[in-house]
Parts: structure tokens; C-alpha cells; sequence
């Protein structure tokens, strides 16, 4: 398939992998990008710049082809000196970042100097507008479905990817609830130029998590998942086990909500944890409502090449054979 994406971006398929907290270490990225999606390192998973700039290196001696770094610029528990990553990023030789979270705009200058792509995941159209107008070059639309911070907005993707084909000009990449073929054909249907996805890739045999997580999003539906932070407007989708059960009991209180109070249990220590040890009541995990489309744990190779020919058969089969 090609896509101005695909072109942008100079990979085979029109397929990037979301960039996830403690997920996107060396083994996914480089098994996306080897599948000719684009493989996204996630900065923050690594515990300092220079950390960063190693898995960058071991990155490059597990793949040839392009792969990016996600940098998410969120609320956190200990202070996170982002410029410095970026640094490594750009000093890595790296052409391609994924911002999240705040507006990317006092980075752009510094990452447009270096010729790097700048995707943008945004969860409203006034924000893709916004990323589009400071001079990004893609936008991630990211809808109620996703995993992690869907925003406060609560549009799903089938408002959301029609407004944006009708209001962006630069390509944009449909995120949140990607999962197989049938999405692919609907994501480029409704005007994106390829999905973007997290969890589906959390479920495959080259993610670096305890493989309890990956059957738990087998067994698990779509109605597994719950929505953490609503009171302190950072909603965070999580998968529904019983640490997020207990945030939201917290969040129920009457009164404000402290985040202090919910700190020990949601910290992303606890997480690293969870999919290290496979101790899935150990704290929250971020799962998105796609969890109800994963039924295996396929290599990325397999679930890329899947996808595709999932989406050409229904472009080139089904739909012609609908019209007149
Ligand atoms: P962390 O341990 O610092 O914080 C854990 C969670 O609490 C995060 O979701 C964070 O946003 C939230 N949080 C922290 N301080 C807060 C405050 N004062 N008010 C409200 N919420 C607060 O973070 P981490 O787990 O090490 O993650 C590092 C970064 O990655 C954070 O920016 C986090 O938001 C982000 N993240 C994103 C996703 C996603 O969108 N898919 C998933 C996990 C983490």
C-alpha cells in the first residue's frame, strides 16, 4: 500500500506501532520496523537520556529501516528533563518523533533543524489544528477508544477521522481501537493515511512483557477496560483489574480528589512490574477497548502482513463488488 504517509515516512505499510510506556524497548520496535510498519521507542521507558541514547543504538543493530522515538509530555510523579532526551534524539541521528501530551511547539525549532518528522498525537480536531498550524508534519488522531490519555472529549473515531480528512491538510494517522484488516480499510476509508497502533502490538510474541499480559488480552472483551484520572481531568484508559477498581473508588469520594491518594497505587513503577512479573493485580496497565479484537499472540511480521491483506482484500473485493 501506499499512502502519503508511507512516502513520509519510508516504510512498506501504512502501519505504526503506538509508542507505549515500558512497551517500546529495542525487541518491538525493531520487530515492527522489520515488518515494514514503523516501530516507535518509547524515551520515558528508559530511566535517563543516556539509557535512551543505548536502546537507540541497540535499536539500529536489530533493524535497517526507519523507526522513531515517542516523547510524552504528561503530568508526572518526578520531574522529566525532556529537553535532554531530545537531545539524544537528535544527536542519535533518529528522523522521526512522536510528541504526546502538550503542545510540542518550544521543541519544534530544535527537531525541524535536524530534518526530523514530527507526528503529533493529539485527541481533538482543535488540537490537530493547532499541530498542524505550528508546522507539524503528521498527526496521530487519537480516539475515545485508545488506551492511556484519551483527553476529556470522549469523540470516537467515527466523528473524529471524518472532521479531520475534512479540516487537516497535512496526513494523519487514525489511532484508538486498531486492531486488524476491516480497521485499516475504515481508518484509510474515512481519510487517514494509516492506523496507528498500541495495544494490538502489546499482544505479539516480540513485546517485552510477561506473556500473562498477552493472555489476559486474549480472554479479556472490549468491555475490560476502565477510564482512571476522569476527577483530575488526565483520564487514562487502563485495563479494569482491581487497582484500577480501587482508583476509582478513590476518585468516588466525595470532596476533590488528591492525586497523593492515588499515587502509590497508579505509579509507572507498579506497571514496569506488572509486565515484568506477570503479577497483573500489581497496579494499572494501559489496555485499549481493542482488546476485544485480540484473539492471539502472532508474531509482528504475521500481524502486519495480516492486516494488509485483510484491508486489500475488502478494498479490492468487497467494496467494488457493492457498486453497480
Ligand atoms: P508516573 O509514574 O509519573 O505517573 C503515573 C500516572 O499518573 C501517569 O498516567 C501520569 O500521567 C499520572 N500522574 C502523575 N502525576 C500526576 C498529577 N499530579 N496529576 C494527575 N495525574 C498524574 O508516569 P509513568 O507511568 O512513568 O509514565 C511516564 C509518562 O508516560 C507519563 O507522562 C504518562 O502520562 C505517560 N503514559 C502515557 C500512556 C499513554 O498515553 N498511552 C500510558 C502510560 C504512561
Amino acid at each position: 500500500m501506499k499512502t502519503r504517509i508511507t512516502e513520509m515516512l519510508g516504510i512498506r505499510h501504512p502501519i505504526v506501532q503506538g509508542g507505549m510506556q515500558w512497551v517500546g524497548r529495542a525487541e518491538l520496535t525493531s520487530a515492527v520496523s522489520n515488518a515494514g510498519g514503523l516501530g516507535i521507542l518509547t524515551a520515558l521507558t528508559q530511566p535517563s537520556p543516556q539509557a535512551l541514547a543505548e536502546e537507540i543504538r541497540r535499536c539500529r543493530e536489530m533493524t535497517d529501516q526507519p523507526f522513531g522515538v515517542n516523547l510524552t509530555i504528561l503530568p508526572t510523579i518526578k520531574p522529566v528533563p525532556y529537553e535532554e532526551y531530545l537531545d539524544v534524539v537528535i544527536q542519535s541521528g533518529v528522523k522521526i518523533v512522536e510528541t504526546a501530551g502538550r503542545n510540542p511547539e518550544p521543541y519544534l525549532p530544535a527537531l525541524k533543524a535536524a530534518g526530523i518528522r514530527v507526528v503529533h498525537k493529539c485527541t481533538s480536531i482543535r488540537h490537530a489544528l493547532k499541530a498542524e498550524k505550528i508546522g507539524c508534519d503528521i498527526v496521530s488522531v487519537d480516539g475515545f477508544e485508545c488506551a492511556g490519555h484519551p483527553g476529556e472529549d470522549d469523540v470516537t473515531n467515527l466523528i473524529l477521522l471524518p472532521l479531520a480528512a475534512r479540516r487537516l491538510k497535512i496526513p494523519f494517522l487514525a489511532s484508538g481501537g486498531f486492531g486488524d484488516g476491516r480497521g485499516l480499510a475504515a481508518a484509510l476509508a474515512m481519510g487517514a493515511d494509516g492506523i496507528n497502533m498500541g495495544t494490538r502490538f502489546m499482544a505479539t510474541r516480540e513485546a517485552p512483557v510477561h506473556d500473562q499480559v498477552k493472555q489476559q488480552m486474549v480472554d479479556a472483551s472490549e468491555l475490560d477496560t476502565a477510564l482512571i484520572f476522569r476527577t483530575l481531568r488526565n483520564t487514562s484508559r487502563v485495563f479494569r483489574n482491581s487497582v484500577a477498581q480501587q482508583v476509582l473508588e478513590i476518585e468516588e469520594r466525595e470532596g476533590e480528589t488528591e492525586f497523593a491518594d492515588l499515587a502509590p497505587l497508579v505509579k509507572g513503577e507498579k506497571g514496569r512490574e506488572l509486565y515484568e512479573t506477570g503479577d497483573m493485580e500489581r497496579g494499572v496497565w494501559s489496555a485499549g477497548m481493542v482488546i476485544g479484537l485480540i484473539d492471539d499472540i502472532p508474531s509482528c511480521d504475521e500481524l502486519v502482513g495480516r492486516i494488509v491483506d485483510e484491508a486489500r482484500l475488502i478494498i479490492q473485493e468487497r467494496l467494488p463488488a457493492m457498486l453497480d
